[in-house]
């Protein structure tokens, strides 16, 4: 055991991260009068914004919709400076939020979370940190994020590599510059494509390793428009309902109504057309069904492989930067200038999915095919997605099931709030629901909004105990798998479905059906007396008469 006795602090609610979930967290549980405390790894709140710090970091949901609804006086005095705001904008905004409602005097900094356990005698759950503390309250909840657990690759020979290594999601705080260096890009997903130009700048020579070639559409980012920044602060209460009620979180995209294949040639083109040139990840949405419909997909991902290629000079690197799967069943990435870098004489793309990476030597990356002399190598490989951070801490019931032992064979969650075995402990955007496939402010927001109604209900009904029902549990996740059965993504490797993590379970982890639904949803159960969750005192739950 880690503790010691005397350090033992006791709190009505512990909550795990403060980024955008933990900090929202902080301010609600507060208000209603709980005692709170939020650990963070950290030494600043931030979250994902606080650790991806690499060049190029960016959002690519638009700023005036990537930003807490909370608040009015918080949404109307924030100035965006641009239409997608970069990483340190969008820290600058958490740390503005931290100070605004004076968030950091309950958040232990520089704290990482080892292991939780509850105690069904005392109805309690005790977490201990790293650094051997320890800490008991009733509730405890992770705001761990879902793009947190870093995945590097087990390259062999990577211990003997003098030059700098990095992972993306680990960047060092002060800037690093690669001017005069061979680098070496390992990694094509979302966030490789936002550092590649950025390097592509500095470096001598660029190195970029792709196993798969992956659909970008050009973000077209640029400083934020005054006048749509004044119509939406001018009606933001309609613009945030929309956006609740929409199926991605975002007001800005219509919900299409047609499916690709019922519209003529031309009419198809114009409004692909039309989402190209506004820029970001709306283009699947232009119609209903090319996430559904292979045919749709089909017609959609050729006119984006055609726009891609006319920017690449070469027409054989255009052919091995061309996708060969469904477009969206990946994460459809943003790009700013990413197939321009390949125009440049100082970037080579190298096909690792024809010939992997075998090893590392001191000053290389060596191929089955070559081998690369680089200076620095860049991971940006992505992520143990979802579960990789809740699995990476130990929790548990005394003498009971752990999370681990529970997750075995795959996620299983209530609403992506609760795990049946497991009272008292929430997630925010868990498994089944809608979180990575959204707005995950928006996502946020409604899962902060729920758990802190839901304790509030049960504080004023004198419960201090909830649960929830295998049964329920198992109903719900039938239900993401039926409805991610019906589209294209859940048949695709993606780090959507495990398939990026060696010896990961297979299966589509987040909830498709949309936030709006989702919200409806949640909603209704609580109205319904939180159905499928039990609600109790713990003297009930220990089956003592009350
Ligand atoms: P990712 O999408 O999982 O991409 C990881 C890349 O690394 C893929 O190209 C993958 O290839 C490659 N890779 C992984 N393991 C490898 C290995 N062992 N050897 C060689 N290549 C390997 O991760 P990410 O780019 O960090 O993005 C994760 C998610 O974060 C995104 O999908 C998005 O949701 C979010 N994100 C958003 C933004 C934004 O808002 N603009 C920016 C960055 C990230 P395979 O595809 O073949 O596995």
């Amino acid at each position: 055991m880690m503790s010691v006795e005397n350090n033992d602090q006791h709190y009505d609610v512990l909550v795990v991260g403060a980024g955008f979930a933990g900090l929202y967290l902080l301010h609600r549980l507060r208000a209603q009068g709980m005692r709170v405390k939020v650990f963070e790894a950290g030494d600043d709140v931030g979250g994902t914004w606080y650790w991806n710090r690499y060049p190029g970091a960016r959002c690519d949901v638009e700023s005036l919709e990537y930003s807490f609804s909370f608040s009015e006086e918080l949404q109307q005095e924030w100035k965006w400076s641009e239409r997608y705001a970069g990483q340190p904008e969008i820290l600058r905004y958490l740390q503005h939020v931290a100070d605004r409602f004076d968030l950091r005097r309950d958040v232990l900094f520089n704290t990482r979370v080892a292991r939780a356990r509850f105690s069904p005698a005392r109805n309690e759950w005790t977490v201990n940190t790293e650094a051997g503390e320890q800490y008991r309250a009733r509730y405890c909840v992770m705001a761990t994020g879902n793009l947190s657990k870093a995945s590097v690759p087990d390259i062999p020979g990577i211990e003997s590599f003098k030059g700098r290594w990095f992972h993306t999601s680990a960047w060092p705080k002060e800037p690093v510059d690669f001017t005069g260096l061979r680098v070496g890009v390992v990694g094509t997903g979302s966030t490789g494509i936002q550092l590649v130009p950025r390097v592509a700048e500095q470096a001598r020579h660029l190195y970029v390793f792709q196993r798969t070639a992956n659909y970008c559409i050009p973000l077209r980012n640029g400083p934020q428009d005054a006048g749509i920044e004044r119509d939406v602060k001018g009606r933001y209460a309609a613009v945030r309902k929309q956006a609740r009620e929409s199926p991605s979180g975002v007001a800005g995209f219509n919900v299409p109504t047609q499916s690709v294949l019922e519209v003529r040639p031309e009419e198809r083109e114009a409004a692909f057309e039309r989402r190209w040139n506004w820029g970001g990840i709306g283009l699947t949405r232009a119609f209903n069904d090319v996430l559904f419909n292979e045919e749709s997909n089909r017609i959609a991902s050729e006119y984006v492989k055609r726009k891609m290629r006319e920017v690449v000079k070469d027409p054989k690197v255009a052919d091995a930067l061309t996708p060969t799967y469904p477009i969206g069943t990946k994460r459809l990435c943003a790009d700013t200038g990413y197939f321009q870098a390949f125009n440049r004489d100082n970037v080579t793309l190298v096909d690792i999915r024809r010939s992997p990476i075998r090893a590392m030597g001191p000053h290389s990356v060596e191929t089955g095919e070559a081998t690369y002399e680089v200076d620095a190598l860049i991971f940006a490989t992505g992520f143990d997605a979802m579960t990789g951070t809740l699995l990476a801490i130990d929790i548990g019931v005394e003498n009971g099931p752990t999370l681990r032992s529970l997750w075995a064979d795959g996620p299983h969650a209530y609403l992506g709030l609760m795990v049946a075995g497991l009272p008292n402990l929430f997630m925010v955007t868990g498994p089944g629901s809608p979180s990575v496939l959204s707005n995950v402010v928006v996502s946020i927001e409604q899962h902060v909004e729920w758990i802190t109604n839901c304790l509030a209900h049960m504080q004023e009904r004198g419960l201090d105990h909830i649960e929830a029902l295998a049964d329920a549990q198992q109903t719900w996740g039938d239900h993401v798998n039926e409805v991610a059965g019906r589209s294209l993504l859940a048949k695709a490797s993606s780090w959507y479905t495990g398939a990026n993590i060696p010896g990961k379970p297979r299966g589509f982890i987040p909830y498709m059906g949309g936030v709006g639904a989702f919200r409806a949803h949640c909603d209704e159960v609580a109205r319904n007396g939180y159905q499928g969750f039990a609600l109790s005192t713990a003297r009930q739950a220990q089956g003592s008469p009350a």
